[in-house]
């Protein structure tokens, strides 16, 4: 139900921009030098419950407390330290710590089920052995995980909770400031293609991407953020925390578990704090969707929101029918919905809406994108169009192409690989020359994506690694993912689509794996007779193999995206209906 209205939550006064700053340590000092007792984070449990308050004087006077602490560990310029923390006052704090002794902070997900270790374990030590990380920071529950981390990696010298540091502090001074060119951030991107990479971002790359996505947002200190995405992410760390840090407007933040265990604190939150900003990936609207009663919404005002933006997966059309005629009565309007899409080697935002328009929608021919790469209008009387959102325009001050394969730019209406360049920009990968290699080509940087450009706005066709090709033809995962998960008895949001190559025949056999709890034969059949039927509407010819497989069985990053490739290993291996499971996918199914 609606939860009592609490005081209301006074108004702060306006204050400009962090323009002047250079780095974010210089952001963070430029407003303690202002306004140190101004609201800066508030840690909520839930909707109505405030876990605790951060000013900004507040998060940088234990920021440097905890600086001091890594520097009594010998924590230096350039040291990469690695912080697996939840969502939490610690997080934000030791993350500044890191920055104030010109460390790296490299972000990674916390454990959170016994269940996941070893898969989690085998991650995590990927990414800390290729960050070199010499300190990893966690929290008391985590240190167990962090010493099973530390007998495997070597580099790895110690290990600290944010306690023991801020106990181990002595009077040392901090040593001199970064540079706008120091690295920042080593942002670890999520894997849904594969392994994950480390994209360096310097302090001039992240203060970019947040004035240039403030700008598209028109934001500025009397916005309202509210936020529940993961912090070892980038859309939650960039696109939501520091964006408020810059603007000096409040966050009010809580943790993906709350939302994933209860989707309406989220909206209550809006409703309670008058956000005018919020951020999720289309899972989240989905979830809202289908797993909101109404009835317990009973009083809900979202109509404070200027701009929520859906990006960092595909934005689903259905998706955002079905979440904009759902909150309607609940005051949400139509054009607060803004698609925009991103990726961590552009820190975090490329291109956004225009502010206000709302969603564009472009029906095409399907016949023709798959065949011939033409992004044509569908006609009229078209039963069966392609359905795609549009993603918006370039950030201010960066450019987006469209290639085809030879590297040449193609016009509007042409699908192609999209590439990039601007002052967010990645200088690449963290100790991997090869990927850097094929990131970077003349000053443009690949996406991996495909896409086709019109009226000024990208839309995204799908990830190159994950587009099937099929007698010359393109088959978009996605959009058959999203079919099969309509299908009663499967859940949206765990089926993957891939191809495997036929050594025979050289083309690629389409397999579709779709979880269901159905064990009845007659049920199953029905399930795969209609997963036939869906495919062969959407690209002319049936799969090749229809798996239905348990709950549990496809893998996802832990942003929530489907790992397509690891899909496909697990078929290789006769392994699908071995429980694997992602943090999201288990959370969203306790
Ligand atoms: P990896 O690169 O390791 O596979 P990842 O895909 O999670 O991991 P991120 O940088 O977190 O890497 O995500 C960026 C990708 O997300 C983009 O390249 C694109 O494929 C997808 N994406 C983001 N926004 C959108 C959008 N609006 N529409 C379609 N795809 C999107």
């Amino acid at each position: 139900g609606k939860p009592a209205d609490l005081h209301p939550i006074p108004a702060l006064p306006l204050v400009l921009a962090a323009t002047e700053a250079q780095t974010l340590t210089e952001v963070l000092d430029w407003h303690v030098a202002r306004h140190p007792d101004r609201l800066h984070i508030t840690l909520l449990q839930d909707d109505s419950t405030i876990l605790d308050q951060l000013s900004y004087g507040r998060l940088a006077a234990q920021a440097r407390q905890i600086a001091r602490g890594l520097i009594a560990r010998d924590i230096g310029p350039g040291d990469r330290v690695a912080l697996m923390l939840p969502t939490s006052i610690e997080f934000f704090c030791a993350f500044f710590a890191i920055l104030y002794v010109g460390a790296v902070p490299v972000p990674i997900y916390p454990p959170m089920r016994p269940s996941q270790i070893e898969d989690h374990l085998r991650r995590q030590a990927g990414i800390l052995n290729n960050a070199g990380s010499r300190m990893l920071i966690t929290m008391p529950e985590g240190l167990s995980v962090a010493a099973l981390l530390r007998a495997q990696l070597s580099e790895l010298e110690s290990v600290a909770s944010v306690a023991e540091l801020m106990a181990e502090a002595g009077d040392m001074r901090l040593p001199p400031a970064s540079t706008p060119v120091s690295t920042a951030l080593i942002q670890y991107t999520s894997g849904s293609t594969g392994d994950p990479k480390g994209v360096i971002l310097s302090h001039a790359n992240l203060l970019a991407n947040v004035k240039a996505m403030g700008a598209a947002l028109e934001a500025n200190s009397a916005d309202v953020f509210v936020s529940w995405l993961p912090l070892y992410h980038d859309l939650g760390l960039i696109g939501a925390w520091f964006g408020c840090l810059y603007f000096g407007a409040p966050l009010y933040v809580m943790s993906p578990l709350s939302f994933l265990v209860r989707p309406e604190s989220w909206l209550w939150a809006i409703h309670r704090f008058r956000a005018t900003l919020s951020a999720a990936p289309n899972f989240g609207f989905e979830l809202c969707t289908a797993k909101i009663d109404t009835a317990h919404l009973t009083g809900l005002d979202l109509s404070s929101l200027r701009a929520v933006a859906n990006g960092a997966e595909p934005v689903s059309p259905y998706t955002l029918r079905r979440f904009t005629e759902k909150f309607a009565a609940f005051g949400f309007r139509p054009e607060v919905m803004m698609p925009v899409y991103g990726l961590a080697e552009n820190a975090v935002g490329l291109a956004f809406s225009t502010l206000g328009r709302g969603p564009l929608i472009d029906r095409i021919d399907r016949n023709a994108l798959m065949s011939r790469g033409v992004a044509e209008p569908a006609k009229a009387n078209d039963q069966n169009p392609l359905e795609l959102v549009a993603c918006g325009r370039p950030l201010p001050g960066h450019e987006i192409r469209i290639v085809d394969p030879a590297g040449h730019e193609i016009g509007d209406r042409q699908e192609g690989r999209l590439e990039f360049r601007g002052p967010s920009a990645t200088s690449g990968y963290f100790c991997n020359e090869a990927k850097t290699r094929d990131l970077i080509h003349d000053g443009w940087l690949d996406s991996g994506d495909r896409a086709y450009m019109a009226e000024g706005d990208v839309y995204i066709t799908g990830r190159i690694k994950d587009i099937i090709i099929r007698a010359g033809r393109h088959i978009y995962p996605q959009e058959i993912e999203d079919a099969i998960a309509t299908i009663p008895g499967i859940r949206r949001g765990s089926v993957a689509v891939f191809g495997m190559t036929d050594r025979v025949s050289g083309t690629e056999r389409l397999v579709i794996v779709a979880e269901t709890r159905e064990t009845d034969p007659a049920a199953r059949h029905e399930i795969e007779t209609r997963a036939h039927e869906l495919t062969s509407a959407i690209c002319g010819t049936p799969p090749d193999e229809v798996v239905l497989a348990p709950p549990r069985t496809v893998p996802k990053t832990s942003s929530g995206k489907i790992r397509r490739s690891a899909t496909r290993e697990l078929y290789q291996r006769h392994q699908i209906g071995v429980a694997q499971g992602s943090l999201w996918l288990q959370v969203l199914r306790l």
